[in-house]
């Protein structure tokens, strides 16, 4: 390999990793310059050594990993055009206030630019920033995102996400009329693990929770339902234990603050009297803010 074709695999990885270590997941690279990076680097004319970097930005996009292993392991790559990534398109962002949604804008593109937990930065495919409306009178705050969040860039949409949603729906609201945040932007990393979620450290809260707290100051919500132990802690720093302080109003920086329990926990404990206990946090939260509740509502999940 010459010295000038070393030279620039050396800096088309460089920013590859520059850009992987700003949080980006995916570049796109034209299918010719692929093809051109399959080739024997004898037989490429240094014009041509360029291609990787001056097409980086030209769709369709194509994930990094393979555009790095092709590139050192000079396998050969088919005609055809590689797998095109989707690309997460970025949640929607209005509000009755165009500064609020400005500044709310800022906010999310300094979260998903964000490398401060750089084991995080690495490992995540998406900063599950947030997904809701950020004039809503109630907000759910909960730890981190899973792998269906990770994906897709938006908090609670697996298993314990569509239980929450259901919830929701029962007490006649919808996940649009409602604000959805987690204590942590970026799925913790589990390294040598194939599955499986931790919840966050101590550290990665603290890095995070300022993100967070800017979206809780900017939305104003009315009330706060702290989803788990995790949020709790890392809203409140209580140690009393999600058990006793669930049903138990709260303040977070003057804001009523329901604890309740996690989703999934929900999912893993499926009794009527731990559905009923949640509801009846649920039911405080209306009553707080006012809705109507039917006695049909009032009565969901009562032993009969
Ligand atoms: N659990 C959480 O706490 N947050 C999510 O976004 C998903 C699952």
């Amino acid at each position: 390999m010459s010295d000038g074709y070393r030279q620039l695999l050396d800096a088309t990885i460089q920013h590859l990793e520059g850009l992987k270590s700003r949080g980006v997941r995916h570049v796109a690279i034209a299918p010719e310059t692929l093809r051109a990076l399959a080739l024997p680097p004898a037989k490429l004319p240094i014009a041509d050594c360029r291609l990787p970097i001056k097409k980086i930005s030209v769709p369709p996009s194509i994930k990094i990993e393979p555009a790095i292993a092709v590139a050192s392991k000079k396998i050969s790559i088919p005609a055809v055009a590689p797998k095109v990534a989707v690309s997460i398109p970025k949640i929607e962002i209005t509000s009755s206030s165009p500064a609020k949604a400005a500044a709310f804008i800022a906010l999310r593109d300094r979260a998903l630019a964000c490398v401060k937990c750089p084991h995080l930065a690495a490992s995540r495919t998406t900063v599950v920033f947030g997904v809701g409306n950020i004039d809503a009178q109630l907000m759910f705050v909960g730890e981190a995102p899973g792998a269906d969040e990770d994906e897709m860039g938006e908090p609670f949409i697996g298993r314990a996400g569509q239980l929450l949603t259901k919830i929701l729906l029962a007490t006649g609201l919808s996940r649009a009329d409602v604000y959805i945040a987690n204590i942590l932007k970026c799925r913790p990393d589990t390294p040598g693990q194939s599955a499986g979620n931790r919840p966050p450290t101590p550290e990665e809260r603290a890095t995070c929770i300022p993100y967070l707290q800017e979206q809780i100051d900017l939305i104003k919500p009315k009330a706060i339902v702290a989803l788990g132990a995790t949020a709790v802690d890392g809203l409140l720093g209580k140690t009393l234990g999600i058990t006793k302080l669930r049903g138990n109003w709260q303040e977070y920086r003057g804001i009523p603050l329901m604890p309740t329990y996690h989703p999934a926990y929900l999912l893993r404990n499926q009794s009527l009297s731990e559905k009923r206990k949640v509801w009846e946090d649920f039911l405080k939260v209306m009553e707080k803010l006012e809705m109507p509740i039917s006695t049909k509502q009032r009565n969901f999940f009562l032993q009969v």
